[in-house]
């Protein structure tokens, strides 16, 4: 959907919390902003995200600049507290093609910057397309980069923390650029690692020394290396893919999962039904 489609006639305010950076300073920085929406109507389900608005005045005299980012939070809230909601922005800079020049990103700015106390708009929350199944049977088959990462962490707490009974195998290929651009896996922030420990869940990660934060790594050698498990999984009835972060990933996973299936046809006749079944998700971001 074009995000001027989006409805943001109704802001709800919210105050940040916190801002922590969880990249170290040598790598690109990424910020864990935690947000107090003293709402009860803001209700959300993992992996929706939210949109900011940023106040102008914006080029082209547009009142918003308005930009979607994931909750990183389950349900609960954040830590479990309902009112807040956790986002995981990198900060973006882009470097003109004509004048070579870099210009800061507007809105992963304007959060990057915030400091604890500040008011912001948000809208939403929206999409209802990415969202984890209810049957605690179910294989969960999660492939992101970068901050990608953002509603894979909502669900693993909301099916491990709040629920408690996923019996699913859930699988985690997760593609940085190096070790220290791992999110929720370093040792700036490490709350992911709680799940290492659970019976069903692998997190496999990939590393790319390309140039690009959120490049899709090696992800698809990754995916290639446990190509048996990943295919037992596609083949079962109760299997869930998800795929966040750049549109190239999908490209990517097609490849190897084409070599898989046998072709490129076979591939995309197996796409084709777990897409009909409601059972192929994906959240990109450009
Ligand atoms: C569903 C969804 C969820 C998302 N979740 C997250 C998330 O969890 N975390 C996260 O960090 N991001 C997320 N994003 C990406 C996020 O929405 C923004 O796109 C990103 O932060 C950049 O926005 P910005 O306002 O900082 O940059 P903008 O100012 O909007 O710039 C973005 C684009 O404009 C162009 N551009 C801007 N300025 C210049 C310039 N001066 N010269 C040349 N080109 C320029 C660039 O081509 C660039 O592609 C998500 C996106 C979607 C669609």
């Amino acid at each position: 959907m074009n995000l001027t489609e989006y409805d943001i006639s109704h802001p709800y305010q919210a105050v940040v919390s916190s801002s922590e950076r969880i990249t170290p300073e040598s790598t690109d920085e990424v910020r864990h902003i935690t947000l107090n929406i003293a709402s009860a109507t803001f209700n959300y389900l993992e992996g929706q995200s939210i949109g900011v608005l940023v106040p102008g005045p914006h080029e082209f005299g547009n009142e918003y600049h308005m930009r979607l980012y994931s909750i990183a939070s389950s349900r609960q809230g954040e830590g479990q507290n309902m009112s807040e909601i956790s986002l995981c922005v990198r900060r973006c800079f882009y470097i003109d093609e004509v004048s070579g020049e870099k210009h800061p990103g507007v809105a992963s700015n304007y959060l990057c910057d915030l400091k604890p106390g500040a008011k912001i708009d948000i809208v939403g929350p929206y999409g209802r397309q990415f969202l984890a199944p209810k049957d605690p049977e179910s294989h969960l088959l999660m492939i992101g980069v970068g901050t990608g990462i953002a509603p894979f962490r909502a669900f693993l707490k909301h099916i491990y923390n709040e629920r408690g009974d996923w019996k699913g195998k859930v699988r985690l290929f997760y593609g940085a650029r190096t070790g220290m651009d791992k999110l929720y896996f370093n040792d700036k922030n490490d709350d992911l690692v709680n799940y290492y420990d659970e019976g069903t869940f692998k997190a496999i990660e990939a590393f790319s020394l390309r140039p690009h934060f959120d490049d899709p790594a090696d992800l698809a050698t990754a995916v290639k290396v446990h190509a048996a498990e990943v295919w037992e999984m596609l083949l079962a009835d109760k299997s869930y893919v998800y795929i966040a972060g750049l549109s190239s990933l999908e490209a990517q996973m097609d490849e190897v999962l084409s070599e898989m299936a046998g072709s490129p046809e076979a591939w995309q006749d197996k796409k084709q039904d777990l897409i009909d079944e409601h059972r192929w998700s994906t959240l990109f971001y450009g």
